[in-house]
């Protein structure tokens, strides 16, 4: 349920909203107050709950593995998939609420919507959850009922309209009606806190300190709002480190096109299946000029690299892994070729079983013509000579 605003002026967009001096907070001695002091005590109560979950929560592994192909290349993958939320976008959840509610947008009893439709939801709904607050997810109609239904078993609602270009459209007109936005797509970049605080860039440094090559070669990760790529970019520049920074990206994504091409109007050439990355557009956060290469992988591809990460991990991930671990074998053929040593890390961004109806089935796969056997021998191929195969 979307509760009215209790302040004036709360429900415009926020870009544009100006605070709003209620008549009523009128003090005598002629100061003007703003905000209502009983908004302060319920500001701290919430910070400290979130304070709480980071205290509670463990940091993600960096889970090691060497392949016979690549002596002397150590690859490393943090698992964010470990989150409680399952995903990369736990951490991006908690730091867009602590934004909001350190900028004043977000106060006792406000509703709080996101258009999302996958794993931000997800995690939205769960911190509306753990601070009280009513959360509704703006999806296209044609989401698939097992994330409808995720984000419904943590007390979210979902709002869906038929045509999903209208998300943002939606999503604005909740906040007009008195919500908070969250806006993961227009506030990711500079919600985290990129110089520290343990953002993802800095867990991965840390957890390196040890290792042989402790100042990695390259990182890789996939760009969907462009947060988790703007944080580590700008992390390896602001510790004056050598590591290189690669976006692992489908084929044809806005990110690749608006990278080549500089053109914040730039949009995918082609459409993905891999959730989570692989934007039709450039998004707000996409940060191109602290990104050093851009990998662009085929679908199917992919999927190999997914159903490779099963048999090397025993467990699942889902499709932007595998897009992340096919990059990382790119860059170690080139490693090899040069005869470079080094390591490389990448993202395991979220669990596999979200996608045990889709990318995990095989029937529908080959509904999308997706076959991913081709492309499994020549990364099988890769992992065992060191030398990079296509199909
Ligand atoms: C969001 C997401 C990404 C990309 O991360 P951003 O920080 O949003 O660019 C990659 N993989 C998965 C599964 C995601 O949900």
């Amino acid at each position: 349920m979307i509760q009215p605003a209790r302040h004036p002026g709360e429900g415009r967009d926020p870009a544009c909203q100006r605070p709003t001096i209620d008549p009523g907070l009128h003090r005598d001695d002629g100061v003007l107050a703003g905000n209502d002091p009983s908004d302060r005590a319920w500001l701290h109560e919430a910070i400290g709950r979130l304070a709480q979950e980071t205290a509670r929560s463990a940091d993600t592994h960096l889970l090691k593995l060497d392949f016979a192909g690549f002596p002397g290349i150590d690859f490393y993958f943090k698992d964010e998939a470990a989150h409680p939320t399952g995903s990369l976008k736990h951490r991006l959840a908690r730091s867009l609420y602590l934004y909001a509610l350190c900028n004043g947008r977000l106060r006792v009893g406000q509703a709080v919507v996101d258009a999302s439709s996958g794993s931000t939801a997800i995690a939205e709904a769960w911190f509306a959850r753990l601070l009280g607050l009513d959360f509704t997810a703006v999806m296209p109609a044609c989401t698939a009922p097992a994330k409808i239904r995720a984000v419904e078993a943590l007390g979210g609602a979902c709002d869906l309209v038929d045509d999903p270009a209208t998300v943002h459209a939606r999503a604005a007109w909740h906040a007009a009606r008195g919500a908070c936005h969250l806006d993961q797509f227009g506030l990711a970049e500079r919600a985290t806190d990129w110089r520290g605080n343990n953002n993802i860039a800095e867990s991965i440094l840390g957890q390196l300190a040890r290792e042989e090559h402790a100042q990695p070669a390259w990182i890789v990760c996939g760009a969907g709002t462009g947060g988790t790529s703007a944080t580590i970019g700008r992390y390896l520049r602001y510790r004056r480190l050598p590591t290189r920074l690669c976006v692992a990206e489908p084929s044809g994504s806005g990110f690749v096109h608006g990278w080549r091409t500089r053109d914040p109007a730039a949009c995918a050439s082609q459409p993905t299946v891999i959730e989570g990355i692989g934007r039709p557009r450039v998004e707000p956060g996409f940060l191109f000029d602290v990104v050093d290469a851009v990998a662009e992988v085929p679908d199917a591809a992919s999927i190999a690299a997914m159903n490779l990460l099963e048999d090397l991990f025993g467990r699942r991930y889902g499709g932007s892994s595998g897009t992340n671990l096919v990059a990382c074998l790119q860059l170690a053929a080139d490693m090899r070729a040069r005869g470079e040593r080094g390591s490389i890390v990448s993202l395991l961004s979220d669990r596999g079983e979200r996608y045990a109806e889709t990318l995990f089935d095989p029937a529908w796969l080959a509904a999308r013509g997706l076959d991913p056997r081709p492309w499994r021998g020549a990364l099988d191929a890769c992992l065992a000579d060191g030398h990079w195969h296509t199909p």
